[in-house]
């Protein structure tokens, strides 16, 4: 299997510190206003219900596409089509570690 944190992120840090994404999804549940399409294309192949006033519909704070229990085991269900702010967001980030230490996740 691929390495987890890819499951959801992609990384762009190596070091051996980098958080479990499918463990996690701190980041998917954080804000409303955060998975908004932004980049030319951004958001083609996502299915029509789970988008929403340009970015992705949330049930709260957290994104539809989630699936799973936050901060035990989580996956995106758009994984290939996910917005460009997803696929920039970086798991072992000083973002990623602000937004997992609001869920107490550490
Ligand atoms: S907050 Fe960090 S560890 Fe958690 S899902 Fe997002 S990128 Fe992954
Ligand atoms: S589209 Fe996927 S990666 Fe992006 S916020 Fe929603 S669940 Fe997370």
């Amino acid at each position: 299997m691929d390495r987890v944190a890819d499951l959801v992120h992609p990384t762009d840090t190596a070091g051996a510190d980098v958080p479990d994404c499918q463990s996690c999804g701190a980041c998917c549940a954080f804000s409303w206003e955060w998975p908004a399409l932004i980049g030319f294309g951004d958001g083609a192949g996502i299915p029509p219900h789970l988008i929403e006033d340009g970015r992705m519909r949330c049930e709260g704070n957290r994104c539809a596409a989630l699936a799973g229990t936050l901060g035990e085991d989580v996956h995106c269900t758009v994984y290939a089509d996910r917005p460009l702010v997803c696929r920039e967001f970086a798991s072992g980030s000083e973002d990623c570690l602000a937004v997992r230490r609001h869920f107490g996740f550490g």
